[in-house]
């Protein structure tokens, strides 16, 4: 619109000044060097004109001349880029969908068109790791270490590559270092930890966990867990140092921060009573034995009665159990102590009542406890044999079993002796051994099974 005007208006001066010159008619004469030239005022100016625009042509003809190579060069440059990014595009694609070849393919073509800007090096070292070669990969991964916009992205893959080495140092060197680079990032702290808990780098553990508290990267109950299990090994480190205040300050901690953690009770009481504390330690067994019996708190409420026989141990089970006296656990550990003191009708109460406690699958420690009952009270080997048979095919004992792996452990620890996984071993039953036919089990425990048979 305002070129329009622009050009109306000009076009509207040029009129203006061709009539302007029409009303005024004149004459120019030029002499120069023996030449005469005579001409109107008007056909001056066209030459005048004619001269202007053709220097002015001229001029643009030759910027565009001289700039040719320079345009062209950009131009070539322009359509590079935006091939290589094109096969860039379609190389992280070929990655995303796991199509080794083409991503190796686009990515040569992209580090032709680029050169080698982070990205490049990233699809380079993706597509190498996924035709397999795992050589070209470490060396693309590392060149992206060098670079400041890629150096976390290459740690990342060098850090993969050294624990599936199970090259431990190597990767907890690398975890490090992204973390310095990164220290809220999730996975980095959750990596670190595990490698530290790996390498029983327990402060350091502590310490990460710290971080991933602050960053807010486990969910609470994970963490805390997580917080429990550190302290619990610190605390048993140093108990083993023979650092008696710094075990019971850790076992403290590990209780505080879980005390929902299978461990920690049974462990803060040892403590408390080496420590000679004896009153808290009982009254922390007695409170714990409401909400999570275990077999450990009930050795540790021995300890800490210390009974003289095994009589009066029955006595001090009573008082523990009397906290939670319907629970199966209390049942279990009464009969166990009715046992040892030889006062079988006892035994066989509890045990009972364990079993109804318990459920559809007691468990296999109260059919061999029953076993026993039979055989030491009334010598009824029949009966024993049948508790016996239904012990073999019952829900084996609970014990510390590692949830990542399976495989049973005969105390607690924070990582699994087997796999090496962190926090992950639990007081629960192993898996059944063998499946059993329903027919089967259900005729075993519909059978007569003498003295009381609970089991249907
Ligand atoms: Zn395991």
């Amino acid at each position: 619109m305002i070129r329009t005007i622009f050009y109306l208006l000009l076009v509207g001066a040029v009129m203006a000044a061709v009539a302007w010159l029409a009303s005024y008619p004149g004459e120019v004469t030029v002499v120069w060097q023996g030449w005469r030239i005579d001409a109107s005022v008007g056909v001056l100016g066209a030459i005048v004109l004619a001269v202007a625009l053709a220097a002015a042509l001229l001029t643009r003809f030759w910027v565009a001349l001289v700039t040719a190579p320079r345009r062209w060069a950009r131009w070539r440059r322009e359509r590079r880029l935006r091939s290589g990014y094109a096969a860039l595009s379609a190389g992280l694609v070929a990655v995303a969908a796991g199509d080794a070849a083409n991503a190796r393919r686009a990515a040569k073509r992209a580090d032709r068109l680029l050169g080698a800007p982070p990205l490049t090096l990233l699809l380079t070292a993706q597509s190498a790791q996924l035709a397999g070669d795992e050589a070209s990969a470490q060396r693309h991964f590392l060149a992206m270490t060098k670079q400041p916009e890629t150096e976390f992205l290459g740690l990342r893959g060098l850090l993969a590559r050294a624990m599936r080495d199970r090259d431990w140092p190597r990767a907890i060197d690398f975890a490090r270092r992204a973390r310095a680079l990164r220290p809220d990032t999730p996975w980095v702290l959750t990596t670190l930890l595990e490698l530290q808990t790996r390498a029983a780098d327990w402060e350091g553990a502590a310490d990460t966990l710290a971080q991933a508290a602050a960053a807010r990267a486990l969910p609470p109950t994970e963490l805390n867990r997580h917080q429990a299990s550190v302290y619990l090994e610190l605390s048993s480190v140093a108990a083993r140092d023979g650092r008696a205040a710094d075990a019971l300050r850790y076992a403290k901690r590990a209780y505080k921060a879980d005390p929902d953690h299978p461990a920690t009770a049974a462990w803060f009481a040892e403590l408390l009573l080496e420590a000679g504390r004896r009153r808290r330690a009982t009254k922390l067994i007695e409170f714990e034995w409401t909400r999570h019996p275990h077999p450990d708190l009930a050795a540790a409420y021995r300890r800490a009665r210390a009974p003289a026989t095994a009589l009066a141990w029955v006595g001090d089970a009573e008082s523990l159990a009397a906290v939670a006296p319907a629970h199966s656990d209390s049942h279990r550990l009464l009969g166990e102590a009715a046992l040892e003191a030889g006062l079988w009708g006892e035994a066989r109460k509890h045990f009972t009542a364990a079993i109804h406690a318990a459920g559809d699958a007691p468990p296999a420690i109260l059919c061999r406890k029953m076993a026993e009952v039979e055989e030491r009270d009334s010598g009824d080997q029949a009966a024993a044999r049948r508790w016996l048979t239904l012990a073999a095919e019952a829900h084996p004992d609970a014990r510390w079993v590692c949830d990542a792996c399976g495989v049973p452990h005969a105390k607690w620890r924070p990582v699994c002796a087997r796999c090496g996984s962190f926090d992950r071993i639990v007081w629960r039953m192993l898996d059944r051994p063998l499946p059993v036919s329903g027919p089967a089990v259900a005729s075993r425990l519909s059978a007569p099974l003498g003295e009381p048979p609970p089991l249907s």
